[in-house]
């Protein structure tokens, strides 16, 4: 099954207490596709600049990533840079270059018109809207992610896109933010007002919650001894979430549990080293293996 994402495919600088990297492949959309790659056939609607070589194009085809929906324009790419602090727990942006990114229009080629699984990646809402105007059919699941930026400064353009999304991302803050709730549960039902079914809360080293009106579910993060660069882990989350549910077909709260699981396997082997190359590299089985060790961390009986 199809999965469309649509968001940022940029360059990133990264300082973390393991290192120092000045350029390689970022963006949220990069992360997202990655991961998503293992489970679906993945479609990317992004802009990139003239900096964008075929060594970036080999990493997403390397993983049969289609970029047909990447326009390539004169001018740079989106440039991100970032310090991790001593215990990994801060981050500084230190700068955001947005350069062919500030004029993104959203185009969907022909081919992906027919896309069933849709994750709208953090830009602004109304572009984000702008993809679900150019699918031909109602799409089966659409995902979405959003930040404090959209939150303060589009609410009623971002009101109008949850109305047709069914699965919220996002983190306690910016759950917070949104509902003017502290509460998070009380929060998730102002959530479900607003269009989806269906809210995850991404909670960095903490894990993820996932509620539903009828159920909920907590995953731990996977505990690892080194974290390299946390940087992309919540967009492989989501990639592995969505991406294991497009390739299910299914969406209940079986599914739903289960796709929590490779959202955290995923966001878990991301943080392992720097940038995209741990999602590249990465096996079947060694996901496989993962998701086994998750099922025996939470395990219990009574
Ligand atoms: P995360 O660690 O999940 O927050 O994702 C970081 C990625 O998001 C980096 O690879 C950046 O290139 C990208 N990024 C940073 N700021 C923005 C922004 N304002 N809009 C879209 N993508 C961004």
């Amino acid at each position: 099954m199809s999965l469309l994402v649509v968001g940022s495919v940029a360059f990133d600088a990264v300082e973390t207490p393991f290192g120092k990297v000045d350029r390689m492949l970022g963006g949220a959309a990069s992360y997202f596709a990655l991961a998503a790659s293992h489970f679906a056939t993945v479609r990317v609607v992004a802009i990139v600049g003239e900096d964008f070589s075929n060594k970036e194009r080999a990493i997403f085809k390397g993983r049969k990533i289609d970029l047909s929906g990447v326009e390539q324009v004169a001018g740079k790419s989106f440039f991100w840079a970032g310090r991790y602090s001593q215990n990994m727990n801060e981050r500084t942006t230190l700068a955001t270059e947005l350069n062919v990114f500030a004029d993104f229009r959203p185009r969907l080629p022909a081919s992906y018109g027919d896309s069933p699984y849709i994750f709208l990646g953090n830009i602004d809402p109304t572009l984000q809207r702008s993809v679900l105007t150019q699918v031909r059919r109602k799409p089966a699941m659409v995902g979405l992610d959003t930040m404090n930026y959209w939150i303060e400064r589009t609410p009623a353009e971002l009101r109008e896109t949850l109305k047709q999304t069914q699965i919220l991302m996002i983190n306690d803050d910016e759950t917070r933010q949104l509902t003017g709730e502290h509460n998070l549960l009380r929060a998730a039902k102002r959530v479900f007002a607003m269009g989806p079914q269906t809210l995850i809360i991404k909670r960095g080293e903490h894990g993820a919650m996932l509620v539903h009106d009828k159920f909920m579910f907590s995953i731990p993060a996977f505990p690892l001894e080194e974290v390299r660069d946390p940087t992309g882990a919540g967009d492989s989350f989501a990639g592995g979430f969505m991406g294991y549910l497009a390739s299910i077909r299914r969406i209940n709260e079986q599914t739903l549990r289960t796709a929590m699981v490779y959202g955290s396997v995923l966001g878990s082997f991301a943080v392992e080293r720097f940038g995209v190359e741990r999602l590249c590299g990465l096996r079947r089985r060694e996901i496989t293996a993962r998701a086994k060790l998750f099922s025996k961390l939470t395990s219990f009986k009574l």
